[in-house]
C-alpha cells in the first residue's frame, strides 16, 4: 500500500507535523501534553504514515505508534528545514551563517558548508516566557499571555540607563535597558500591571537571546543569522527586540516564514 511520508518534530512544548500535500507542505501542531491526541490524528488523516521523526520527546512519540518511525537527527534535519525555507522563500542564505532556535530553550548553531554544528544555547528561551509569565501573573494560556503583553509598557519594571543618570551625560545609550526588573522602587510605589510584567518578561529574553548570539557571531565571523522557533508566534515584541539589536550590530537578522517547522520539515525530508 502507498505510505504518506509525514515528517514529526516532538518538541518540549510542541510537537510539529509537516506533510506534503500536492505540491504543497502542510503543517500541524499539536501540544507535546496531549502525544495522545496528535497520534489519533495521525491515524484519522493518514490510513499508512510513514513516520520519520525528530526532537526531544520522539523516542516516546515513537514507541506510542503502531508501526517503527525513522529517527532523524534533530540539529541535521532543522539545519536541512531551514535550507529548504530559505530557497522557498528565495533568502540568499551564505555559505556561513548562525541558526538560533528559540524553543522551549535557546540553541545556537554555526553553518559552515551547509553542515551545522552546535556552539550554544541558553535555558532562557519560550519556556522560560510561559513559565516565569506564569509565575508572575497567574496567566497560562500561550496565547492571552502574548496578547497581553503586546499592550503592555517594559519601562514600569525595567531600569533604564537614562533612569540611572537622570539627565546626566551617560557614556552609553540612555534607551538601552540597565536591569531587566530592576525598577524596586517606582514597582512598589506603582505595581506593574500584568500586561508591564510580561512584556517586560518578553524584553529580558529576546536581549539575554541576543546579546548571547552576537557575541557568537563576532566570534565566528558571521554576518547573518536566521532565528526561528514557535516563541516568535504571534509574539512581535521578542522578535522586534531581536531584529533591532541583531540589525544596530550590523548583523543581518531573518525570520523565516514557518521557521518554527524546520525540524518537522527536515524530518520530511530525510533521506529514505
Ligand atoms: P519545542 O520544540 O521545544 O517544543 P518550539 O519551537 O515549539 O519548542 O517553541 C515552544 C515555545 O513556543 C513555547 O515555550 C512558547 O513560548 C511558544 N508557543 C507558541 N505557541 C504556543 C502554544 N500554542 N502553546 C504553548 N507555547 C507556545
Amino acid at each position: 500500500m502507498n505510505q504518506t511520508k509525514i515528517g514529526i518534530d516532538a518538541g518540549g512544548t510542541l510537537v510539529k507535523v509537516a506533510y506534503w500535500e500536492n505540491d504543497n507542505i502542510v503543517y500541524q501542531t499539536f501540544p507535546s501534553q496531549a502525544i495522545g491526541d496528535a497520534i489519533s490524528w495521525l491515524y484519522n488523516t493518514f490510513k499508512n504514515p510513514a513516520v520519520c521523526i525528530t526532537g526531544g520527546k520522539s523516542q516516546l512519540f515513537a514507541e506510542k505508534l503502531t508501526a517503527p518511525a525513522e529517527m532523524v537527527v534533530e540539529f541535521d534535519a532543522t539545519n536541512r528545514g531551514i535550507q529548504f525555507l530559505a530557497d522557498q522563500q528565495r533568502y540568499a542564505i551564505e555559505n556561513n551563517f548562525m541558526f538560533v532556535n528559540v524553543g522551549t530553550g535557546t540553541s545556537i548553531h554555526l553553518v559552515s558548508d551547509r553542515e551545522q554544528q552546535r556552539i550554544g544555547g541558553s535555558g532562557i528561551g519560550g519556556g522560560t516566557l510561559i513559565g516565569l509569565g506564569y509565575l508572575l501573573t497567574g496567566v497560562e494560556d500561550y496565547a492571552w499571555m502574548v496578547q497581553l503583553a503586546s499592550n503592555g509598557d517594559r519601562g514600569n519594571a525595567d531600569l533604564k540607563v537614562k533612569d540611572i543618570f537622570e539627565g546626566a551625560l551617560s557614556p552609553i545609550s540612555g534607551d538601552l535597558t540597565a536591569s531587566n526588573f530592576g525598577k524596586k522602587e517606582s514597582m512598589i510605589a506603582q505595581p506593574p500591571s500584568n500586561a508591564d510584567k510580561l512584556a517586560a518578561v518578553i524584553g529580558m529574553i529576546g536581549e539575554v537571546i541576543v546579546t548571547i548570539s552576537l557575541q557568537m557571531a563576532a566570534q565566528h565571523n558571521v554576518d547573518f543569522i536566521v532565528y526561528i522557533g514557535s516563541s516568535f508566534r504571534s509574539n512581535p515584541l521578542l522578535q522586534d527586540i531581536i531584529e533591532e539589536y541583531t540589525r544596530l550590530a550590523g548583523t543581518e537578522p531573518v525570520f523565516l516564514g514557518n521557521g518554527e517547522y524546520s525540524g518537522a520539515i527536515g524530518a520530511l525530508l530525510s533521506p529514505d
